[in-house]
Parts: structure tokens; sequence; C-alpha cells
């Protein structure tokens, strides 16, 4: 089964995310993290981020990998190239190169590719900006989660805080949201918008707990409705 979460920037995706597939027993997928990695790697290597074609053999020829921190299920790091990047991907100028790699369309090309290929080896909590639209649109739970600009912002600077890495700049954090939100949804490929079918959620004045539940149950009634339709089909046989 796939769930897919998307949304804008520290709308809780990922903690959402890591939690729901917790739960169920998930492995979980953060497709900004392959991206962040990718505008590392660029930075890295000297390519200019207006280069689709070098930036799309960067995303196919550096090799992305997650890795897990001892006793804890959910991979918490991230590595390109064979370099852990996990706290170096979260920096102000990483927030501000992602936006024009994103965009590039062979760097999408490439990361959909290898996202299908992991999703579709098992369950998985997949959370981005199209996953519902573009990279597992037959995805059984789509959820698009919101919050206030404002609400997203304080969230975020706890976390850089937390990280320590990253701006703890509160309004240095809003105008980089609010800026990488109109980037995301005005980009002609894959612009960040929610599927027909998904649930929209609000998480600014919920518990997260709460957004967390409502996320199981919805996969717990796919689940059966899933395996209703199996029984189904195999009594018509
Ligand atoms: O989720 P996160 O904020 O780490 O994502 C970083 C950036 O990667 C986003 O601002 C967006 O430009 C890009 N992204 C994307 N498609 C996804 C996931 C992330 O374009 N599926």
């Amino acid at each position: 089964m796939i769930i897919a979460i998307d949304g804008p920037s520290g709308a809780g995706k990922s903690t959402v995310a890591k939690a729901v597939a917790k739960k169920l027993g998930f492995s979980c997928l953060d497709t900004g993290a392959m991206y962040r990695a990718v505008a590392w790697q660029a930075m890295q290597s000297g390519v200019p981020l207006d280069d689709d074609a070098a930036l799309g053999r960067v995303a196919r020829d550096f090799d992305i990998e997650f890795g897990h921190v001892e006793g804890d299920p959910v991979p918490r790091r991230v590595s390109i190239g064979g370099v852990d990047v996990t706290d170096a991907i979260r920096t102000a100028e990483i927030d501000r190169a992602v936006s024009p790699v994103s965009a590039a369309p062979s760097v999408r090309a490439a990361l959909v590719d290898q996202q299908r290929r992991i999703g579709r080896a098992g369950d998985y909590v997949v959370e981005g900006r199209d996953i519902g639209t573009v990279v597992f649109p037959e995805a059984e739970v789509k959820v698009f989660l919101t919050a206030s600009d404002e609400e997203r912002a304080h969230r975020r600077v706890r976390q850089n805080v937390d990280r320590g890495v990253g701006s703890i700049d509160y309004d240095e954090v809003l105008a980089d949201l609010r800026r990488r939100d109109e980037h995301d949804s005005s980009r002609a490929t894959s612009p960040l918008r929610p599927a027909d079918d998904a649930v929209r959620l609000d998480s600014t004045d919920r518990y997260i707990e709460d957004v967390i539940d409502q996320i199981c149950s919805a996969a717990r009634g796919a689940e059966g409705a899933g395996a209703a339709n199996d029984r189904g089909g195999t009594s018509e046989r």
C-alpha cells in the first residue's frame, strides 16, 4: 500500500509521515530529502542551477541512499554518492538552491523513477509535493496537509533549533517558506497541488497525534476495502 502525503513546506509532513509509518509498520520515503541531496551535490560539483541537462546527470549519476540509526525503524539519515548529507541538506543555502533544482524536468524525471522503484518494493508512506498527483496517482490513501504560514514558520524554527542547523530567524524562515511555496506551486513541471481525490487536512489548530490517527484510520479502511474487493473477486471466479 502507498500512503501519499503532500503539502507545502513546514506543514508537518515529515513528522506525520514518520509517525504513521511507525504505527502501521510501513517504510517511509522523504522525497524532499532527495531533491535537497541533488541540490547539495550540484553545488559541490559546481553545476549551474539553471542547467537542466547537467542537473539531470547529477540526479542520475549519484546514488541517493537512506540509512537507519540503530534501533529506529524509520530512516533518518541520507547520503548521496556515499557522503552523509543528513545535516548539510538542511541549511538556508540548500533551502534556496533546491527550488531551481526541483523545477528542472530532467531532475524530476530521474527522481520520480527512483521513487517509484523504491515505493513499489513494499508498503510505504511517501511524502512530497507531487506524490498523489504524479509519482503514485494510484496511491490507496492521499493526504494534502496544510497549516497557516505563521504556524509553519514557527514549527520550522523550532525544528531548526532542535536540529542545530538552518535559520532560526522567524522572519527569514517565513519569507523562505512563502518563496518556496510560490515557486513550487507555479513551476511548469509537477506543481504543488492537491490531487482531486486527496483528503485535505489543516493541521494549524489540531494536535498532530489527531492527524496521525486520522491517516492511520484511513489506511486501515483502505486495506479493509482492498481485502473485501479481493474476496469479491475470488468468489466471482
Ligand atoms: O519537503 P522539503 O521542504 O524538504 O522539500 C524541499 C524542496 O524539494 C521543496 O521546496 C520542493 O521544491 C522540492 N520537492 C519537490 N517535489 C517533491 C518533494 C520536494 O519539488 N516531491
